[in-house]
């Protein structure tokens, strides 16, 4: 069962039952725009309690709002009781919602193209907002007054942004104009809700779009200040002919490929964060930018720790923050710290980053070319083999456990992996010889 199936069942059941249901919303869009939907909702007059007691295994959820959530194998559809909102005194919930008609329903959606139906029964649209024309046109446009439907729910602001970038829409002028003006008032939104809006911009492929309507409509000065910091932030010429940290920073966002990890796109955002706060010139006039990366993690950390970011993405975004500057040191690292810096757990991330970091400026991919011509050499065995000694072997020679046998390990592993030991007595015996002494590279 597709999950468009598991849905026209539910309506089925529903309308058997002699209720009016109705696909709505997002996949309605979506179907017809020919984008595979995330989800399915279906809106109903049948009141919650009416839609449990037709549907095995079905839940509640918000049950303030009439929504329930039935199980069609193993698709979860949402089933919301059409409603009409009432004020929203605080700009975020409704205070209260009335049951009312489909035409009602379409009326309290945020966006015209958000606001349509499907009779999926007759085949037919049901179109109370003018959705269909602007999806024709591809203009997003708020229902109703715009900065009424701004004022009511601010989230809504992030929405018109990630909603023209995801569907490549341009946004109708007053709808536009509202974003605009309203910008300043996200800070009432939860900031988990602003981030993961965020998140869905940069994701998308139109990334870049979203990123200038991000910044034209006022909305990255609320949410992440710190990039407008980088716009006019001058870098030396000879190095950088694109322009200043804001303008290489864009730069880099739109040579990235369409499919990109999180900790990545964050990283290209915030990886010359720092370059304002630690711009120098010295006597030759030269711009320098020294520590701009340990600097940048510290930032880094604490901007993605604001926006409530998980620790298994801020940890990988600020080691590559951290660690992009490295990558010019690569044609000088002995074997071992190479093959050391290589095994990272988020090193083609990394990667990606140093590709499209000197490909939005000098475009010289020596570095990144020399990287993988060394996996493949490096590519028999793994970067980092299984030890040839352990703390257990030193200490049945004698060793005791501490600093000096924490070294007389790492040297071993050194050698090992610039492959000037192969076993375990040979390891034993240097060992023994050397001791603690660094190796010569
Ligand atoms: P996607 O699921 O692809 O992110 P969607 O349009 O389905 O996009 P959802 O957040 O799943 O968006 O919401 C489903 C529908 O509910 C929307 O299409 C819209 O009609 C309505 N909606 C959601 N959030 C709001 C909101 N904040 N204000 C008004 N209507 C909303
Ligand atoms: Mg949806």
């Amino acid at each position: 069962m597709t999950p468009r199936e598991a849905a026209i069942s539910v309506v089925n059941k529903l309308v058997s039952a002699g209720h009016q249901a109705l696909l709505a919303g997002g996949c309605v869009r979506d179907a017809l725009l020919g984008r595979e939907p995330k989800d399915y909702d279906v809106a109903t007059n049948a009141v919650p309690d009416q839609v449990v007691k037709l549907f095995h295994g079905a839940h509640t959820v918000g049950a303030h709002f009439g929504v329930v959530i039935v199980k069609r194998g193993e698709h979860h559809i949402e089933v919301a009781t059409f409603r009409k909102d009432g004020t929203y005194s605080d700009g975020r919930h409704p205070d209260s919602v009335e049951f009312s008609s489909a035409e009602e329903d379409a009326q309290r959606r945020d966006f015209t193209v958000n606001g349509l139906f499907e009779d999926p029964v007759k085949g037919e649209i049901i179109d109370y907002v003018g959705g269909r024309a602007d999806l024709q046109a591809r203009v997003l446009r708020a229902i109703g007054d715009p900065e009424a439907r701004f004022m009511e729910d601010q989230l809504r602001l992030m929405r018109a942004v990630r909603f023209a970038t995801v569907l490549g829409f341009a946004i109708e002028p007053q709808t536009w104009a509202a974003v605009c003006r309203l910008s300043p008032k996200i800070g009432s939104v939860s900031v988990e809700r602003l981030r993961d809006e965020f998140n869905k911009i940069m994701l998308d492929p139109n990334r870049v779009r979203g990123f200038d309507l991000l910044v034209e409509s006022g909305l990255m000065k609320e949410l992440l200040p710190e990039i407008l910091v980088l716009q006019g932030c001058e870098q030396p010429p000879q190095f950088h002919p694109e322009g200043d940290v804001f303008i290489h920073t864009r730069l880099m966002l739109s040579l990235l490929p369409e499919e990109v990890s999180l900790p990545l796109v964050l990283a290209v955002l915030f990886h010359d964060i720092a370059k304002p706060a630690t711009q120098t010139v010295d006597e030759n006039g030269r711009i320098r930018f020294n520590g701009h990366d340990q600097l940048g993690a510290q930032m880094t950390t604490e901007i993605l720790k604001r926006l409530k970011y998980p620790n298994h993405v801020i940890e990988p975004a600020v080691e590559a923050v951290a660690n992009h500057m490295v990558f010019k040191d690569v044609p000088k690292m002995r074997v071992a710290k190479l093959k050391r810096f290589m095994a990272r757990p988020n090193f083609e991330d990394e990667m990606e980053l140093h590709r499209v970091d000197c490909l939005g400026c000098h475009g010289f991919l020596d570095n990144y070319e020399l990287l993988r011509a060394r996996q493949i050499e490096f590519a028999s065995e793994p970067l980092i083999p299984k030890p040839l000694i352990t703390g257990r072997d030193l200490m049945q020679q004698g060793w005791e456990p501490g600093p000096a046998m924490g070294r007389a390990l790492l040297a071993v592993q050194t050698l090992q992996l610039e492959g000037r030991l192969h076993t375990r007595e040979e390891a034993l015996a240097w060992a023994a010889e050397h001791g603690t002494e660094e190796p010569e590279g």
